[in-house]
């Protein structure tokens, strides 16, 4: 094995700021071939990624998290890409139902860290059950999101899943996006046109105001405090220089370079 750091790849994310989405898939599918899978959360910049990979017919795998606690409309949205667009999406689960988490801990959504910890064990722990499985995920994180996405890489390290997170579309905006969507007619989240900017749960999203920031809709009831749930590396205080370990020829294939042993 060897260590990949965020440092390691200064470069390459230098490079791939002049690349498309599709561009930056196809690599990571030569890359990382069944290795590599999408995380999505319905929403609309992840609708627009499974509408990329339909069109790509890479075969790659979709994670899904369904916290319990999802809006129908978000559910729907999943079986109707999974359907439509003929993809494999996989949906991972918490180990407590809702009812069984508040039966042992309480209502945690209510407080700040509560908060922290009902989002670890609903979203953060059912997907790094799958940890080992993928040397890569696929994301839909945007810098246009604004907050801690404006300054998103499209290549940084995972120290909980130990595997390389691919933001594809990072460097689409706004207008790029809703173009996209209008364009190829995609699958959104109806929720989207009912006011949410962004969707998570039914106990932590509601609609925001067009004066809001994005994201102003999400554990509204908790105050600025609460902005993101932790299952995206890079919106949380990284560690300085985070590392993962992966085959050595898998590393140097991602840095295009080969390991001299005479040295
Ligand atoms: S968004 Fe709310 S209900 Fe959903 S996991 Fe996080 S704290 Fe729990």
């Amino acid at each position: 094995m060897a260590r990949l750091t965020q440092a390691d790849l200064v470069d390459l994310n230098h490079k791939f700021e002049e690349r498309t989405p599709v561009e930056l898939i196809q690599w990571a599918h030569e890359m990382f071939g069944d290795r590599l899978a999408a995380i999505s959360a319905m929403q609309k910049a992840g609708s627009v990624l499974c509408h990329l990979m339909s069109q790509l017919e890479f075969g790659l795998k979709v994670l899904f998290v369904d916290t319990g606690v999802n809006f129908p409309e978000t559910l729907q949205t999943r079986d109707r890409i999974a359907e439509q667009y003929g993809l494999n999406v996989i949906t991972l689960e918490p180990e407590l139902s809702m009812e069984e988490q508040t039966a042992k801990h309480g209502v945690l959504y209510l407080t700040v860290e509560g908060q922290q910890e009902c989002c670890d064990m609903r979203k953060t722990k059912p997907l790094t059950a799958v940890k080992g499985e993928y040397d890569a995920l696929l994301g839909s994180l945007r810098r246009s999101d604004g907050g801690k996405r404006e300054s998103c890489p499209i290549l940084a390290i995972d120290e909980n899943m130990n595997c390389l997170r691919i933001n594809p579309m990072a460097i689409m905006d706004d207008e790029q996006l809703e173009s996209y969507i209008s364009e190829n007619d995609v699958i959104t989240n109806p929720l989207h046109d009912q006011g949410f900017s962004t969707i998570s749960c039914n106990r932590c999203t509601t609609p925001v105001l067009p004066n809001e920031p994005k994201r102003a809709g999400r554990w509204r009831h908790l105050g600025p405090w609460s902005v993101y749930c932790g299952i995206n590396p890079t919106d949380m205080d990284p560690a300085n220089s985070p590392a993962i370990d992966l085959p050595q020829d898998l590393v140097d294939r991602i840095l295009g370079r080969e390991t001299d042993f005479m040295i």
